[in-house]
């Protein structure tokens, strides 16, 4: 659908292509062969750095297996998925491995932000980018059994890790994030974080904490941020943020009060604004050059609903 701002952004890092045909996991002759699949194709990422080879117009991020294994040795190598029948990977680098790549002429190494907001590799990539960054990472804090100690085993095609000891399976891991818009009519709360670029204001946002509801944790943290009660929630969409293992949970709450008590170790402001004004902050035409975050974002997305009317709580 479109509007006055144009046709809807695609929300970053969502609408994978990837099959990811988990039931061939535990299939050990069946990852086998996949591995040895001259069409497989591989993503290389050492923690928060994606490799891509330079390229025009977009940089091309997919590896055989045998030339990324000439990257450096493997940390761990991840199954995603089929993507038409073809075998894609995630690729895991050390941190000396990535190094020594920044110097090469021939490849970018590149923050997957920076890739995702400038558009440096097609968009169709973002997706399983983002899934083998999330479980490279949760890889690379799992070696050992958090139960007992002892070193555990990557298993599934990566997606479980045993330990031999204890015996115990261990899963990777996401972190819901509730984050919200609180508006009352015509206004809505936004904040900024001191990590934000000067003119950004955004959602608020925060983890979910063991034995909360979405609901509950967009209530809890919006009272906590803002000093904002808040009445009716609803949901809006959901965002996979591999920074590092997040989904993030997007909703919109109804605002009970109006006096707003900024929690200066979370935020370093918060306000309301009139649909008018966030308007132009979405058009990138404020006045103040007050701006709200790029589409990639789902704060984008979320605020943008709001602003269109497609989300009322009269
Ligand atoms: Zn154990």
């Amino acid at each position: 659908m479109s509007s006055r701002f144009g046709p809807k952004p695609r929300l970053g890092y969502t609408d994978s292509r990837i099959e990811r045909a988990a039931e061939l996991r535990p299939d050990n002759a069946a990852m086998d062969t996949l591995t040895r699949d001259p069409r497989a194709g591989t993503y290389v990422i050492g923690g928060e750095w994606i490799v891509a080879r330079k390229n025009s117009p977009a940089n091309e991020p997919l590896f055989s297996l045998a030339d990324a294994k000439t990257l450096g040795p493997a940390t761990e190598t991840v199954f995603l998925g089929l993507l038409e029948g073809t075998p894609r990977f995630g690729y895991g680098l050390a941190p000396a491995s990535i190094e020594a790549l920044k110097s090469r002429n021939d490849m970018q190494v590149a923050d997957l932000r920076s890739i995702a907001v400038q558009g440096l590799v097609a968009a169709e990539h973002l997706p399983p980018i983002a899934e083998a960054k999330a479980v490279l990472h949760w890889h690379a804090r799992h070696r050992f059994c958090p139960n007992c100690g002892a070193a555990t085993r990557l298993v599934h095609g990566g997606w479980r890790r045993d330990c031999p000891q204890c015996k115990t399976e261990h899963f990777p891991r996401t972190d819901p994030v509730v984050i919200m818009l609180a508006s009352d009519g015509d206004s809505c709360l936004l904040g900024r974080s001191p990590r934000f670029a000067p003119t950004m204001w955004s959602c608020l946002a925060g983890y979910v904490e063991p034995g909360e509801s979405f609901e509950d944790a967009v209530r809890r943290e919006t009272r906590e941020e803002a000093g904002i009660t808040c009445g009716r929630v609803a949901y809006f969409a959901s965002q996979p943020w591999p920074f590092p293992t997040s989904l993030m949970i997007g909703c919109h709450a109804q605002a009970l009060t109006r006096e707003i008590v900024v929690a200066r170790e979370e935020l370093e402001d918060a306000r309301w604004f009139s649909k008018a004004e966030v308007e132009t902050m979405l058009m990138r035409k404020h006045p103040q050059g007050m701006t709200t975050p790029p589409s990639v974002a789902i704060a984008h997305h979320i605020i943008r609903a709001w602003v269109e009317d497609e989300i009322g709580f009269e």
